[in-house]
């Protein structure tokens, strides 16, 4: 596709978008549709994988191989390079080891060396270090339960808001890189209760079966989880990317899943967004937005540049 003008800043750099990532997948199952927009607008994005997911079930049936068990590390790392290509962002790895979801009553410990037992300050040097070379305008993370209680996203929520604050500060890490300040931090907010009650309600008004009715009956409405909403970004033409995205994850994606038992059209009619919690701003914005980028200066005159110049 073609763009009228890349989105850039006031000194006329183009704009970065940072997210930071538990494993990879996680970058295809939460905002990847605003991600694979924002690069066709030619924004700059960047995603930081903590880990290699290397703990992560077989979650595909087709796939639940014992030759694809034991090569995970390998498997996840070249699917990882598929979705990278279809959402055409870059990718760093932070280099951390998958902890793995903990099963059982009592639940085991962690396993030793994985990145959730990492302690905080050395676990955000690289991620420090990756904030100071990008220099990202927007950086987005998970909120404090991690969007679900895995180990490693409580500690990608973790990270990222420590790091956030140490890449500004020149006492800190001076040996990571010059000190940078994110402008805006958001928190990914894909799963919420009032978008699964509308594509519900968009499956039963179309006669379909809704893969949420029985998760909807025990899920209580709850006005101050919602009220965290501030940011919904229009992004329903890139659910199609998104899709493809995801399903580049053969083994953690099953194509016949929950996932997709959405048609894609009901979909993008019945929530076109995806949507974030804003939770740090330098710039003045006025809430509820559709942009990220909303409120981040652009260059003064930029529209008359062209016209100038010609
Ligand atoms: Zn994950």
């Amino acid at each position: 596709m073609t763009h009228p003008a890349l989105r850039v800043d006031a000194v006329g750099d183009r704009l970065r978008l940072l997210h930071v990532h538990a494993h990879p997948d996680d970058e295809s199952s939460k905002g990847a549709a605003t991600t694979a927009k924002y690069v066709d607008e030619g924004v700059d994005v960047l995603v930081a994988t903590c880990t290699g997911g290397e703990r992560g079930s077989i979650l595909n049936p087709a796939m639940d191989r014992p030759d694809i068990l034991a090569n995970m590390a390998d498997i996840r790392r070249a699917e990882m390079g598929r979705a990278r290509e279809i959402l055409g962002i870059q990718q760093v790895w932070l280099g951390f080891v998958d902890s793995g979801l903990p099963e059982g009553d009592p639940l085991p410990p962690l396993p030793e060396g994985s990145f959730a037992t990492i302690p905080l300050d050395e676990a955000i040097a690289p991620l420090v270090k990756v904030i100071r070379t990008f220099r990202p305008h927007v950086m987005t993370t998970y909120d404090e339960n991690g969007g679900y209680p895995h180990p490693d996203h409580i500690k990608c929520h973790q990270i990222s808001v420590a790091a956030l604050d140490a890449a500004a500060d020149p006492q800190r890490y001076p040996e990571l890189g010059e000190p940078w300040q994110v402008l805006k931090l958001y928190y990914q907010f894909t799963f919420h209760r009032d978008r699964i009650a509308a594509l519900d309600q968009a499956m039963k008004d179309r006669g379909l079966e809704s893969p949420y009715a029985e998760r909807l009956a025990s899920w209580e409405p709850d006005a101050a989880h919602q009220a965290r909403l501030t940011t919904r970004v229009p992004c329903a033409d890139y659910f199609s990317v998104r899709d493809q995205a995801l399903l580049a994850h053969a083994t953690q994606v099953d194509p016949e899943g929950s996932w997709f038992a959405v048609p894609l059209e009901t979909h993008q009619e019945a929530w076109p967004t995806e949507d974030f919690e804003l939770v740090r701003s330098e710039v003045d914005a006025p809430l509820p937005e559709d942009d990220l980028f909303n409120g981040i200066a652009v260059p003064a005159g930029a529209d008359l540049a062209s016209t100038v110049q010609a």
